[in-house]
């Protein structure tokens, strides 16, 4: 569960990026998070990760209360966070098994886990064929499910996805909500921030809107940006 508590948050030079958010995102659900340019969406993100530390209020990540935990357990917190993001910032140099493997192997993963898994989430967003392949070899597409093989492989609770139709053809948008569907059934939260309209107006889910750092509207189905 992520809760969020009249949390704040001001970067070092003074800009108040986010002020008195609240909100709460249960277990398994699927939620778009939109907003304009420069409205807080990523320093949410960060927050969630604990890149970023909240400067007043409370906030609670799966299990974790952020707002005190210790740098120490930072890594742990980010195990249970998935995150996809818009570059990918796959390694050039590895394969696609190998990308993916070296997710789990930075956390001390078994061999024998790794064997395991890395097959099975490649299988999961339609790569297994691609295995040997180099991210180079890749279109723009695969080289995302890449990304989510590699974000999924870790067991997390929660997966964010930024902008995952921002840097592909159109064509291809519909396979990747497809993808975050999936994704979503076998169980994880799903957090997607998107300026895609049509995506969230075609995929009636829960839209939470923010604005000058705070929560301006929160329902289910369409959402607009003007
Ligand atoms: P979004 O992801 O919705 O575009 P951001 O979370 O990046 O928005 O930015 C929210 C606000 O915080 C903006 O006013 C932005 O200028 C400011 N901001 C973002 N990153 C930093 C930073 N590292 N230092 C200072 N201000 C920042």
């Amino acid at each position: 569960m992520i809760k969020f508590e009249n949390v704040s948050m001001e970067y070092s030079n003074g800009n108040a990026a986010l002020s008195d958010v609240s909100l709460q995102i249960d277990d398994g659900e699927f939620v778009f998070l939109v907003g304009h340019s420069g409205a807080g969406k990523t320093t949410l993100t960060k927050l969630l990760i604990c890149e970023e530390r909240v400067s007043s209020g409370r906030l609670e990540v799966n299990g974790f209360n952020l707002e005190k935990i210790r740098s120490g357990k930072i890594p742990k917190l980010r195990r249970t966070m998935g995150v996809v993001f818009q570059d990918f910032k796959l390694f050039d140099k590895m394969t696609v098994y190998e990308n993916v493997a070296f997710a789990m192997r930075v956390v001390g993963a078994k061999p024998s886990l790794i064997k395991k898994r890395v097959p099975f989430f490649l299988d999961v967003v339609g790569l297994g064929h691609k295995s040997d392949s180099f991210p180079d070899q890749l279109s723009g597409g695969e080289k995302q499910r890449v990304a989510f093989a590699r974000a999924l492989v870790n067991n997390p609770d929660t997966i964010i996805a930024d902008e995952p139709t921002g840097n592909v053809d159109t064509d291809l948008t519909e396979g990747i909500m497809e993808l975050l569907v999936k994704i979503n059934k076998l169980g994880k939260t799903v957090i997607v921030v998107t300026h895609d309209m049509n995506i969230i107006q075609q995929y009636k889910k829960r839209v939470i809107r923010i604005e000058n750092g705070t929560v301006v509207s929160d329902k289910i189905g369409g959402d607009f940006l003007e």
